[in-house]
């Protein structure tokens, strides 16, 4: 495996950073931290059509669709360097990185030709409606009801969590089109707007006091039945695809967010005092911290390790899931340890006169909670590792 940049993406990676450096607007740290989430993600998709316009998204989607036919080496660069210049996240994030591909692979040409374009360029944002009230681990127990009536779609039921839900122009809906089926049978990926009558947001405040996702209440709504994707009935396989796309990309790039907020700590521990004396003296505090940055480094190491399998295979592995359980755990450890040299500091949030970095540490602590449940939890990434690639009986 080797780790050094080849002379191609070297250009790649500096054309980008040089176009960030011009080009990251500079009133982005004004809306960084602001609570009017409707503008605030208005700003992030203005952002997304900047970006857009330049060149500069779907990195890895063929060119036919618009995108930039990126290698996956150099779709890893672009999220580093977002990263590293701490850049506006894009708005559609999840038309981009999960429900685009998944119409890539899965959509017909029509298909294609509506949403791929108005998802690169965030006229059309999208959510993820896969959760309900009894089906998050155990997904092939989702129960949203799609029944034919001509040539449409009645549908009837209830999805949670859904990220963006109160944005989203699109729902990238699972559903059980045949209602005497059971389990990983009879679903179907439906492609709903969110705009039909009958559809139901409703935003859920999170213990970071945003509203980042939402329950979404569908009550006889009808879609088209040329909107679904895939096949009729077989739903599952398309939602996997989606999840495959969901698992690999998520982490990606966190190794340099983490290194940085890593780094400020370290910065932090010179000018903080603990129990009387510098939080850098402080023998239990520079333990953690040595044991951190060593994870830091592994997590890296893995990344990589990651990326070379997809290069060879052109599909993620099971490093997916290494990944997921890894990079999420150290997220948690890494606040907890944050939280313990910042001592009463770290509780303090945005606004407060007294709060270190306008009261991030608390936010990132809060919102890390949520790392090993999104996407699946770290239990059932285990249960995957078990099963695939242990040869372990299946979980259930
Ligand atoms: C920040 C965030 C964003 C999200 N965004 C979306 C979104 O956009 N769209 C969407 O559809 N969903 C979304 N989700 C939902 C997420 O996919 C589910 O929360 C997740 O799959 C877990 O399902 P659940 O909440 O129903 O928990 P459950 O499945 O009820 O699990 C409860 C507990 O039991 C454990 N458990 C369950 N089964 C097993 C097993 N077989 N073996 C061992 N332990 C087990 C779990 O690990 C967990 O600790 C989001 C969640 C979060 C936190």
């Amino acid at each position: 495996m080797d780790l050094n940049l080849s002379a191609s993406e070297l250009k790649f990676r500096d054309e980008f950073r040089a176009w960030l450096k011009s080009n990251i607007p500079s009133d982005w740290e004004k809306h960084r931290n602001q609570d009017e989430m409707l503008d605030k993600f208005e700003f992030l998709r203005a952002w997304q059509k900047k970006m857009y316009e330049a060149g500069w998204v779907g990195i890895a989607w063929p060119k036919e669709y618009g995108g930039r036919g990126a290698t996956v080496m150099e779709q890893v660069i672009f999220t580093e360097e977002m990263a590293r210049a701490g850049a506006p996240n894009l708005a559609n994030v999840l038309g981009l990185s999960l429900i685009g591909p998944t119409i890539i692979a899965y959509g017909t040409d029509t298909q294609k030709k509506r949403y791929l374009a108005k998802i690169l360029s965030a006229d059309e944002i999208w959510c993820q409606g896969f959760s309900e009230p009894n089906a998050g681990s155990d997904l092939a127990n989702v129960r949203t009801d799609a029944r034919l009536d001509g040539d449409h779609y009645i549908v009837n039921g209830q999805k949670v969590w859904n990220s963006y839900g109160w944005a989203a122009d699109w729902c990238a809906l699972l559903t059980r089109s045949d209602p005497s089926s059971a389990k990983h049978h009879g679903l179907s990926y439906i492609l709903v707007d969110m705009k039909s009558p009958g559809v139901e947001v409703r935003p859920l405040r999170q213990m970071t006091g945003e509203s980042e996702f939402c329950e979404i209440f569908f009550h006889d709504v009808r879609v088209a039945a040329e909107n679904v994707l895939g096949k009729v009935g077989e739903g599952w396989n398309v939602a996997m695809g989606t999840l495959a796309h969901e698992r690999a990309t998520l982490g990606a790039g966190v190794q340099i967010v983490i290194k940085r907020q890593f780094d400020r700590l370290v910065e932090l521990a010179h000018k903080t005092m603990r129990n009387g004396k510098l939080a850098a003296e402080d023998p239990v505090i520079r333990q953690k911290l040595g044991q951190c940055f060593t994870d830091i480094e592994i997590m890296r190491l893995n990344q990589m390790r990651a990326i070379s399998r997809i290069n060879q295979k052109g599909v993620p592995g099971p490093e997916s899931s290494i990944l997921k359980v890894f990079w999420t755990e150290l997220n948690q450890r890494f606040q907890q340890i944050a939280t313990e040299l910042l001592g009463p500091y770290a509780t303090l949030s945005k606004g407060d006169p007294y709060a270190i970095d306008d009261g991030q540490w608390a936010y990132t602590f809060l919102r890390a909670r949520g790392n090993t449940i999104e996407a699946g939890t770290s239990e059932v990434q285990r249960n995957i590792l078990g099963h695939m690639v242990l040869g372990l009986p299946k979980s259930y």
